[in-house]
């Protein structure tokens, strides 16, 4: 299959709405580097829309827009269309969290007069990117009498940044000779917090210096972690790079530009079905959780719009089996560095469009979903009448690895689902790379999936 970039293929009219699209983006996501964050900047936009609480309406018709939260990390938005629930909908599924640095539930202590934080790393990482780089702390601390402190240092130039070290390469001669997993152990990954110590105290005298400032800022204790979320990662904008500014570089793009691209797309169609924007959680280990996509909150939120619709909670059957599902996460590129881990006849190309992944996982198909002919065929009939620039990919060479995604926990309600997102080149790095071309083509896929009539 030969490919072409989008960009030999676009007119100057369609190239500078791509560039357009791209600054939205790019702020967004420099705003927005955790679950929390990701899904109140959702709600802002949304508010632009006539979004309401799916709770403050008593009756749905057609053309309501409704959003639904659950604990902050997870958004499900939807748009009741002119056809019957029961034909079925339109589902877009994505998720908002990313690897990071967590802290460990005790993660403060002192160790030759410096004060650190243990961390506990939150998905697949490659540990030894995440250190010497400037990180930015996000916290969101309930304290014993259920105060809750939101806390955000390191975004700002003037805000202080955190850190991990590295042992310099002069004294390296040992650690050179292990192993990537042996030489950079997850016990080192300690960000360094403070180191004045605190006049008058005898012992750990910078640890309890830095007490004192959580103390006298937010009111936090040391046993207050305990009831903390924390997240540290990489700080600063999402920037272009390429002489040509043709990429995009920055975090967490894994999987927040499915979700943002699938955001507007929502806001941005028109559709006689009626559709769903859901963001998810917890994606990245292993999707277990409430908060996360094998959690129930889609069913009873699905069943309460039939409801709401004039219908029964028991149509949820005949709903969800009509319905057509598009798992929105990123999938690789090919690198020119690494080529020995790719097909090269089946992996995505750089520029070349957003990705459709028959098959996800590794070895013999493990973990895939298996998506009919008849799904893709419908699929790559849509965005062939609507002009999207795509291509195929997937995950690395056959038993080289492999990754998972949502798809299966969408696809086991009987709904036909297919794997779509935007190609990333360094995934899981605290600084992935994108193609402009790219990003605005997942767009305009989810958009042609949305407007389908049929
Ligand atoms: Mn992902
Ligand atoms: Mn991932």
């Amino acid at each position: 299959m030969e490919r072409k970039t989008a960009w030999e293929i676009w007119d100057d009219n369609i190239k500078k709405e791509a560039l357009n699209f791209c600054e939205g983006y790019k702020e967004f996501l420099s705003e927005n580097k955790t679950e929390r964050r990701f899904v109140k900047g959702c709600l802002g936009i949304a508010s632009g829309f006539n979004v309401k609480s799916l709770n403050d309406y008593k009756k749905l018709k057609t053309g309501d827009i409704f959003y639904k939260t659950n604990k902050e990390k997870v958004l499900l938005m939807g748009r009741i269309g002119e056809k019957p629930l029961t034909d079925g909908c339109r589902f877009i599924v994505s998720h908002i969290d990313s690897p990071r640095l967590d802290l460990k539930t005790n993660p403060l202590y002192e160790d030759e007069n410096i004060c650190l934080l243990k961390t506990y790393y939150y998905g697949g990482i490659k540990k030894y990117q995440w250190l010497t780089i400037p990180l930015a702390m996000y916290g969101t601390v309930i304290l014993k009498d259920g105060t809750r402190k939101d806390i955000v240092i390191g975004e700002k130039e003037t805000d202080p940044a955190f850190n991990i070290t590295d042992l310099l390469p002069h004294l390296g001669k040992d650690q050179a000779k292990k192993t990537i997993e042996d030489g950079f152990p997850g016990e080192n990954l300690n960000i360094i917090l403070g180191s004045i110590p605190l006049k008058g105290k005898e012992k750990e005298k910078t640890k309890e210096n830095v007490l004192k400032i959580l103390y006298e800022r937010w009111g936090i204790k040391e046993d207050d972690f305990i009831s903390s979320e924390f997240q540290f990662v990489p700080a600063g904008k999402m920037r272009d790079s390429g002489i040509d500014n043709s990429m995009l570089l920055g975090y967490g793009q894994d999987d927040r530009v499915c979700a943002y691209t699938s955001m507007k797309a929502f806001f941005d169609s028109k559709s006689t079905y009626t559709v769903f924007c859901v963001m998810v959680d917890q994606e990245e280990i292993g999707s277990k959780g409430a908060t996360s996509a094998q959690s129930e909150f889609l069913k009873y939120v699905v069943e309460e719009v039939i409801e709401k619709t004039g219908g029964m909670p028991s149509d949820f059957k005949v709903v969800i089996q009509n319905s057509k599902a598009i798992s929105a996460d990123v999938d690789t590129i090919f690198d020119p560095n690494y080529k020995d881990v790719a097909d090269p006849r089946n992996t995505a190309r750089l520029g070349c469009g957003v990705v459709l992944t028959k098959i996800t996982g590794g070895r013999g198909k493990g973990h895939s979903i298996e998506p009919t002919a008849e799904y893709i065929a419908y699929i790559r009939d849509i965005f062939d009448k609507n002009g999207v620039i795509w291509q195929t990919g997937e995950i690395g060479k056959i038993e080289q690895g492999g990754g998972g995604t949502v798809a299966t926990y969408i696809a086991r309600y009987n709904v036909d689902t297919v794997d779509c997102g935007t190609g990333v080149l360094s995934m899981h790095a605290p600084y992935e790379l994108t193609s402009k071309a790219d990003v605005y083509s997942t767009y305009l896929a989810y958009k042609s999936f949305y407007s389908a009539e049929k």
